[in-house]
């Protein structure tokens, strides 16, 4: 698996990214915002939305969350 530091897509800090098997989301390992997966499309088009707007997308991603799982945050998440 591609292991590379890029930026994190919701603060956009140095993050650790490894994509997944399936090639269609990215695993992000951010000091601030923790561990999670993106879709390939929220990355793309995280640099169109506010930080804060990020951010309650993430905490949406981690409330969905079965326990346990990493928090997936997509689209759906953005405003
Ligand atoms: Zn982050």
């Amino acid at each position: 698996m591609a292991r590379s530091i890029a930026r994190c897509p919701v603060c956009k800090k140095p993050a650790k990214q490894t994509a997944t098997p399936t090639g269609d989301h990215n695993q992000i390992d951010c000091p601030d915002c923790g561990r999670f997966l993106a879709s390939e499309s929220f990355s793309q088009a995280a640099s169109a939305h506010s930080i804060s707007a990020k951010r309650l997308a993430l905490e949406h991603a981690r409330f969905r969350a079965r326990y346990g799982a990493l928090p997936v945050i997509t689209t759906y998440d953005l405003p």
